[in-house]
């Protein structure tokens, strides 16, 4: 502990943000920085506490004291290894984290905690600011290649770790680009998207190979089916799956050939049919080649699938099919393609238009901020669950991650929020565009511990808008494509069923990220993906991993 006195001396401050009329302006990120003082004084106040709650809220299990000591004392580099020891991405989760370590912080039971998430961002970027931050390539390497389906936070994290332990990793993501939420979902002004080229530049240089525009399990009927004899390979050319009995079929990982080939991986060049709901037709990508679950368990020793959930939760009322109402995703993507230049303007773009979201979520926060930057000329956000409290609910003590009122940077740019309100119709114009939205007010009551909203008599009421945007959160993995070619157990909740060792019901074949956990954070898509990159690294060694695995499957926040 660097200052015994610093929790008394200091209080808890948070650099300031841009000034609203600046920044609705532009799409850049929304806090201005912290000189190093400041940094120094806030790290300061950590009390190095005998049990430091804070590491069992953070799921890496990030070890918060100790960086805080050493930023307090001035040694950032070392600072920077300490916190990189535990986690691939700091960058992503100092930005964007909603920081349950900070809802778990011993100060924050008598006075404000910590502002652990703002310190790791400092660190990191001080450490990327000095060029500490460097890629680690594997000291040797392994004779065992895995494929990863998806790249987003847990993709990127196991294809990391799986490299860095000498394997051969191939991330194959259906986008232009990787990143998944990262990239398209997540609007610029929380994370612009040179933070995350950075980190999948390091990536690259040591060794992960990424294949993208290429979806996993359609082939080239769209139809998800098992697939004939030709199939491509990660070479550019065409191939036969290596059932011939040549072996077992599996690349040895020795071959330097696909490697270098996977940069110039796009032999045949169609338009896949993409599952409803999976990629939004507004912001899609050309999906140019496609290649079966089948296949990748041919040419690899392992497979994981980190994959999302990409079926986003819709509102079948009447009028749902009337123009101008949207998923949030598909607003949300073809946004950020403008904002990273790879689309000249948004065929979904909120400019002029009265916009109602429906979601109080984080989701529906990045609608309002996106469309407040695009133009809109009113945002209304409608959520049907009661407005929290402004303090910790007796529900949720400390150190559990309370529902408290809180407001994001986007709600303080403008918009109205309402609450307890449901929407019962979408009301077209004689164009068939919509131009209001029916609504009444609700009760909520508990029942069996589950929500159950009744209407409040009399409050029905119209709301105008030409826009609808539905962020409603998701419902689970898409079950088309390598889910059911693989045949795949699914739980309930519409995810991909795993075991202790995050191995799926079909062996070899590994899940981890909101695909396997449900929809969640980027901080537990990277606990996952580390830790199910051990469980692999076990699996292809025959023994322990020394790779470290923060979570075990199902894990729960501290409740
Ligand atoms: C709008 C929005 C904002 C969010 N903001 C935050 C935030 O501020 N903080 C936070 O902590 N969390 C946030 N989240 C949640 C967070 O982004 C997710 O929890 C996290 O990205 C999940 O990581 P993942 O790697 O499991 O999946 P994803 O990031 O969803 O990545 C999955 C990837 O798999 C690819 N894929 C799927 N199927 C196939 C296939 N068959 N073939 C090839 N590729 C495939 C997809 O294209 C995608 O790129 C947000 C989510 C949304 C939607
Ligand atoms: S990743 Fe999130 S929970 Fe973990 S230390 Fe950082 S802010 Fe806290």
């Amino acid at each position: 502990m660097g200052k015994i006195t610093g929790f008394l001396e200091y209080s808890r401050q948070l650099p300031d943000r841009r000034p609203v009329a600046v920044r609705i302006r532009d799409w850049k990120e929304v806090y201005s920085s912290f000189p190093e003082e400041r940094a120094r004084e806030q790290a300061a106040r950590c009390m190095d506490c005998g049990i430091p709650f804070c590491h069992d809220g953070c799921p890496l299990g990030n070890l918060i004291p100790e960086w805080n000591d050493l930023v307090y004392r001035g040694n950032w580099r070392e600072a920077a290894e300490r916190l990189q020891a535990t986690h691939n991405f700091p960058e992503f989760t100092g930005r964007l984290c909603p920081a349950p370590c900070e809802a778990a912080c011993v100060l924050g039971i008598a006075a404000e905690p910590v502002t652990i998430e703002r310190m790791e961002y400092e660190i990191i970027e001080h450490a990327w600011a000095e060029g500490w931050v460097v890629p680690q390539p594997p000291e040797s390497e392994t004779s065992k290649s895995v494929a990863i389906v998806g790249s987003g936070p847990a993709g990127l994290a196991c294809a990391q770790q799986l490299r860095r332990a000498g394997h051969r990793v191939v991330v194959y993501e259906r986008a232009a680009k990787p990143g998944g939420l990262l990239r398209y979902g997540i609007p610029e002004f929380k994370m612009e998207k040179h933070v995350l080229d950075r980190r999948l530049e390091q990536l690259r240089v040591e060794g992960v190979e990424f294949v993208c525009n290429t979806i996993v399990g359609l082939h080239r009927d769209g139809t998800g089916t098992v697939p004939g004899d030709v199939a491509v390979d990660v070479s550019g050319q065409p191939a036969k799956v290596a059932d011939d009995g040549g072996g077992s079929g599996v690349d040895d990982g020795k071959s330097t050939a696909g490697r270098e080939a996977s940069s110039t991986y796009a032999a045949t060049t169609y338009a896949a049919t993409i599952p409803s709901g999976a990629v939004s037709p507004a912001g899609a990508d050309l999906v140019t080649s496609s290649i079966s679950g089948l296949e990748l368990m041919e040419r690899y020793h392992a497979v994981v699938l980190a994959v999302g959930t990409g079926i986003s939760r819709d509102l079948d009322i009447p009028g749902r099919d009337l123009d101008g109402i949207h998923l949030a995703l598909d607003f949300l993507k073809p946004a950020n393609q403008v904002a990273e230049g790879s689309l000249p303007a948004s065929p979904v773009s909120a400019d002029g238009r009265k916009v109602v979201i429906l979601g109080g979520g984080d989701t529906g926060a990045d609608c309002l901020g996106t469309a407040h930057r695009q133009g809109a000329e009113s945002v209304k956000q409608l959520e049907i669950m009661p407005r929290p409290p402004d303090t910790r609910p007796a529900g949720t003590p400390w150190p559990m991650y309370p529902m408290i009122f809180r407001t994001t940077s986007a709600h303080e740019e403008g918009g109205e929020q309402y609450y307890s309100i449901t929407t019962k119709e979408f009301l077209g114009d004689t164009e068939g565009r919509v131009r209001a939205i029916n609504t009444e007010e609700v009760a909520m009551e508990l029942q069996d511990g589950r929500p159950v909203f009744q209407p409040v008599p009399g409050t029905e009421r119209e709301i105008e808008c030409d826009m609808v945007l539905l962020a409603l959160g998701f419902t689970g993995v898409e079950q088309t494509g390598i889910i059911g070619e693989l045949g795949l157990d699914v739980t309930s909740r519409g995810t991909i069923s795993v075991d202790s060792n995050w191995m799926t019901s079909t062996a070899r074949v590994f899940a981890c990220g909101d695909g396997a956990r449900g929809q969640s954070l980027i901080v537990w898509a990277t606990a996952e993906g580390r830790s199910a990159a051990s469980a692999v690294d076990a699996y292809l060694s025959g023994g322990e991993s020394l790779l470290p695995a923060p979570v075990a499957p199902g894990t729960l926040p501290i409740h």
